[in-house]
C-alpha cells in the first residue's frame, strides 16, 4: 500500500543521502521493513547484532532471528535526489570499473581506513563474468596482496571453482568491505553499509547471471535479512542491486545462491558436500556439466 513520509523525515533522509553522496556513496541497498520509519535502520541493524563477539563457525550456523523485511515502501523514493554515477552510461564493463575504482579512491569513508589495512581490495576477475562471488571482507594475505581469496581460503575457492568447470578468471571475486578489518574480526555494520554501495556499483556493471555470497555475513549484508546458513542456502534469491534499474533497464537483476565461506570449510571440511551442493544447483542454472566429485 502507498505510503507517505512524514515530511521531517523526509527532509532527515533527503539530508543524509546528500550527505553520503557527498562522500562518494551514490547507492544503497533497497531494504523492506515493516514502515518506512523503522525500515532502512532495523532491517540493517539486525543483521549484524553482536558481530565481534561470533567465531567464523558461529556466524555461518547462527540462530534465526526474524526477518526485519516485511512490507515495501514504493510511494517515495528518497533515491531520486541522487545524480547519475560516474560510470552510468558507459558501455565497456572494464571502463566502468575503472571509473568506480577511481572514485572509491584511497577511501577513508569509514574507520576501516585507520585500523592497519595496506591496500585496499577491490575485486579481481572478469568484469563481463556470468559468476561471481562475494565474501566479507580481506584477510591478511588479501591485504598483502590486495586481491580478494588469495590466502588458504582463497585456495580453497579455487579449488571449488576449478570443480565447476571454470577457471578463477573466468568469474569475478569481491567483498562487502574493501579493507582487512583488524584481527580479521567481522566488518561492522557501518562499515558494511558504507563501503557496499560500491559492491553494488560493481554488480551493476558486471551483472552476472549468478552471484555466490560466500558465508553468512556476506549472505546477511547482501540479502538484508537475518537468518541461519541453513535457512538461507539451497534456494534461489532475485537480486537487483539499488540503481542497477537506472543504469541499465534492460537488465532485470541476477540469481543469488548462498554457500559456507571456504574459510569455514577449512575448519569444518564435513560441510564441503553442502557447499558441493550449493555450487551445483549454480552450474545448473548456468547450464554447465555438473560433476559428482566434490572438490578436495
Ligand atoms: S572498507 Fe570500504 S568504505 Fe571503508 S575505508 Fe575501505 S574502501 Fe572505504
Amino acid at each position: 500500500m502507498p505510503h507517505t513520509l512524514d515530511p521531517d523525515l523526509r527532509r532527515a533522509l533527503a539530508e543524509r543521502v546528500r550527505y553520503c553522496h557527498e562522500m562518494g556513496i551514490y547507492d544503497f541497498y533497497r531494504r523492506e521493513a515493516r514502515t518506512f520509519e523503522s525500515a532502512t535502520v532495523e532491517s540493517s541493524v539486525a543483521a549484524f547484532d553482536d558481530p565481534s563477539s561470533t567465531s567464523h563457525e558461529q556466524r555461518e550456523e547462527m540462530a534465526a532471528k526474524k526477518s526485519a523485511a516485511v512490507a515495501k515502501v514504493d510511494a517515495e523514493n528518497i533515491l531520486e535526489v541522487l545524480t547519475p554515477k560516474p560510470e552510468h552510461g558507459v558501455a565497456d564493463p572494464v571502463a566502468a570499473l575503472k571509473l568506480i575504482r577511481e572514485d572509491l579512491g584511497d577511501c577513508t569513508r569509514c574507520k576501516l581506513h585507520k585500523q592497519g589495512r595496506k591496500q585496499i581490495v577491490f575485486g579481481v576477475g572478469n568484469p563481463r563474468a556470468d559468476l561471481m562471488f562475494v565474501g566479507e571482507g580481506p584477510g591478511a594475505d588479501e591485504d598483502a596482496q590486495g586481491e580478494p581469496f588469495v590466502g588458504r581460503a582463497g585456495q580453497l575457492l579455487n579449488n571449488m571453482i576449478k570443480a565447476m568447470g571454470i577457471r578463477r578468471e573466468d568469474v569475478y571475486i569481491a567483498n562487502v568491505v574493501k579493507c582487512r578489518p583488524p584481527g580479521n574480526r567481522t566488518p561492522e555494520r557501518d562499515e558494511c553499509e558504507t563501503c557496499s554501495p560500491f559492491l553494488m556499483r560493481q554488480i551493476s556493471v558486471i551483472k552476472p547471471k549468478v552471484m555466490v555470497a560466500l558465508g553468512a555475513v556476506a549472505a546477511k549484508n547482501l540479502l538484508a535479512m537475518n537468518a541461519s546458513m541453513s535457512e538461507l542456502r539451497g534456494r534461489f534469491y532475485d537480486f537487483l542491486p539499488t540503481g542497477a534499474r537506472s543504469s541499465d533497464p534492460s537488465w532485470q537483476g541476477t540469481k543469488l545462491a548462498v554457500t559456507y565461506h571456504p574459510a569455514f570449510l577449512l575448519r569444518d571440511p564435513r560441510q564441503k558436500g553442502e557447499a558441493w551442493k550449493d555450487l551445483q544447483m549454480v552450474m545448473k542454472f548456468l547450464g554447465l556439466p555438473v560433476p559428482t566429485n566434490a572438490p578436495k
